[in-house]
């Protein structure tokens, strides 16, 4: 079925210029940006993306690192997209990802309380039709 996801390029990606390597690998596997701009989140825009989120311990964190910079927002769009950038993006914590995934091989943990992990998916297509219309409403 062919769907749209909501992508994002966090600030760690943006600052450690690897927008142009992860737009490669979206292309290259052959996903459509449909849509794409840089912009910088606020904290409400914040609170409802990780709604799931926003009561657990290192929310506060994760919002300042979702902060510290520019990030990119895009819609991708093909078929079974949100399952396939799922697994081109790799586990939640950098240090689990299998290398081959883009968290894998573009982050690393860091002492710090939020993960860092360059990138961010929708995981469903509830969550994907959701973040869409927060991130270009
Ligand atoms: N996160 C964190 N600490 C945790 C779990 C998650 O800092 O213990 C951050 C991390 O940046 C992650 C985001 O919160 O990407 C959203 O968490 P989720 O479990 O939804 O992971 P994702 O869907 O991004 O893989
Ligand atoms: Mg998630």
């Amino acid at each position: 079925m062919v769907e749209q996801t909501f992508i994002m390029i966090k600030p760690d990606g943006v600052k450690r210029g690897k927008v142009g390597e992860i737009i490669n690998r979206i292309e290259n596997k052959g996903y459509r940006i449909i849509s794409l701009k840089m912009m910088s989140a606020t904290e409400d825009l914040l609170a409802k993306h990780y709604e799931e989120h926003v009561d657990k311990p290192f929310y506060p964190e994760l919002a300042n690192y979702m902060m510290s910079g520019p990030v990119i927002a895009i819609i991708g769009e093909g078929t079974n997209i949100i399952e396939g950038w799922r697994n081109m993006m790799g586990a939640t914590n950098p240090t689990l990802a299998q290398p081959g995934t883009i968290r894998g091989d573009l982050a690393r943990e860091w002492d710090t309380e939020a993960m860092m992990n360059v990138v961010h998916g929708s995981d469903s297509k509830t969550s994907a039709e959701r973040e869409i219309k927060l991130w270009f409403s």
